[in-house]
């Protein structure tokens, strides 16, 4: 094989990643023994781990981390007027065209434009109806009469939980300006085009940072939210050569964004949205200010009582989305043959110890003489400080494997030796090295080794 095919052979394509996420238990489709449900995937007991890892990296990265950032876990259902103040009951939508041929449904603004000009469908060249104007948001009813009386929207957004509360948490917290409010949360969106498996769906999970500033200090903590949004990745062990920043052009900026960027990441299909850091002015509290009736002021007393609507940078990111993109980074077909055995392959997830769902696999390598009530001892000591796992079936070699393919960073072997000397054997998933180590030294070596894991 040359190397470029073994280049090719070793990337991640989509197929690849949706067929593992079912095999080994990260994403199953909705509703699956049914036909499955358009927009919305479940996520098993590998992809639990990894979402909820991922979302407690960056809650930490962000609450922790940051002496001036608090947290917030607002309702998915708010008042109406909300989505009035937010613009999403005006603007929320995406121009909409339908094949009349082959009855394909395409967002205009994601179709060349000299076809759309001519009304021809991409994919059968059919016509195509006028474009329409169609609103995201999920609309449900409150209430036992469904006559519009009670109409609520599924949040399009979590942001503004955040804006609606900012009095409430300015009080309550006695927050100080510039400081900002963290929230993970539900998000709904009647997208038009969902493909490309867990990438954009209709139901999806957001981690959004929302920071108070004030007016005229905003483009500094702009700079210094891009730089920090940046660094969050590398520290996340993603290869940085797979993201890039885009700065939104004139007409992609909101109107009332400042300024905007967003985190792409090259993803199988091409460079996609990760996460935005937008300057989002003082529009939000102002409308929110102006809808309400309250007054949403913020009295600075470190500049003499001053009175203003602060100003917003936001950070937000997918975490649903964020899981692709990780699963993506660290997917790897490698060739590990040597020698007369050139063609074997194995298939390897190269997360960070900090996300990986499993952190240490004990493996006894027989299950007889004792070995088996010594490895589940010993995986007893682990479980307080590890995610572990357990496994005695089957040939070593293809129980390394089994773990490879979850990305389990350390296996931990338990032979006869063990029994002797009180030493087993920690084998590294990247490296595939294997090194001995004393039993009492083991929880300080992992420990280590995830303090100090460059990614191999
Ligand atoms: P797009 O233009 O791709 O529709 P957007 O710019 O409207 O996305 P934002 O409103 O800025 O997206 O949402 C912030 C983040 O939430 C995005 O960067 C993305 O990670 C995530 N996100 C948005 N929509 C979806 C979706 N339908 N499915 C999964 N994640 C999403």
């Amino acid at each position: 094989m040359s190397e470029s095919n073994v280049e090719d052979r070793s990337q991640a394509t989509m197929e690849k990643i949706v067929s593992l996420c079912k095999r080994r238990g990260f994403v199953f489709q909705s509703s699956e023994i049914y036909g499955g449900q358009a927009g919305a995937w479940d996520y098993g007991p590998m992809g639990v781990e990894l979402k909820n890892r991922i979302q407690r990296f960056w809650w930490k990265e962000m609450t922790q981390l940051h002496d001036d950032i608090v947290g917030l876990d607002a309702a998915i259902l708010m008042h109406p007027r909300t989505w009035e103040a937010s613009g999403h009951v005006e603007n929320f939508t995406d121009p909409l065209v339908d094949c009349k041929k082959c009855k394909q449904r395409f967002r205009a603004d994601q179709i060349d434009p000299a076809k759309l000009a001519k009304k021809e469908c991409p994919e059968c060249g059919g016509e195509l109806t006028d474009t329409r104007k169609f609103n995201l948001m999920f609309k449900t009813n409150i209430g036992p009469v469904d006559d519009g009386s009670g109409l609520l929207y599924l949040r399009p957004e979590t942001a503004q939980g955040i804006y609606v509360n900012y009095k409430n948490i300015v009080q309550s917290k006695r927050m100080k300006i510039p400081f900002g409010i963290a929230q993970v949360g539900k998000a709904f969106r009647n997208e038009i085009v969902i493909k490309n498996f867990i990438f954009r769906t209709c139901e999806f999970e957001q981690m959004e940072m929302q920071y108070f500033v004030k007016p005229g200090e905003d483009e500094k903590f702009f700079n210094y939210w891009r730089e920090q949004r940046w660094a969050y990745y590398a520290k996340l062990g993603v290869r940085m050569d797979k993201l890039r920043w885009h700065q939104h052009g004139p007409d992609e900026l909101a109107h009332y964004a400042k300024d905007a960027y967003d985190i792409e990441y090259e993803f199988p299909m091409g460079f996609k949205e990760l996460e935005g850091v937008h300057n989002r002015t003082n529009y939000d509290l102002s409308r929110h200010q102006q809808f309400s009736g309250k007054d949403l002021q913020y009295i600075d007393q470190e500049s003499g009582n001053e009175r203003y609507i602060p100003f917003i940078i936001e950070t937000s990111a997918g975490l649903t989305r964020q899981l692709l993109m990780v699963l993506c980074d660290a997917y790897e077909d490698q060739k590990v043959g040597d020698k007369g055995n050139e063609d074997d392959w194995r298939t390897v997830l190269h997360f960070h110890p900090i996300v990986a769902p499993v952190t240490v696999a004990v493996l006894p390598l027989m299950k007889k003489d004792g070995l088996a009530e010594l490895a589940q001892d010993i995986r007893r000591e682990l479980k307080d400080e590890f995610a572990t796992d357990y496994d005695q079936g089957g040939a070593i070699g293809r129980r390394y494997r089994r773990q490879d393919e979850v990305g389990t960073p350390f296996c931990v072997t338990v032979d006869y030796q063990t029994k002797e000397d009180g030493t087993v054997t920690v084998r590294f998933r990247d490296s595939m090295e294997q090194i001995r180590v004393k039993r009492e030294e083991l929880e300080a070596t992992l420990k280590k080794a995830i303090k100090e894991y460059k990614r191999g």
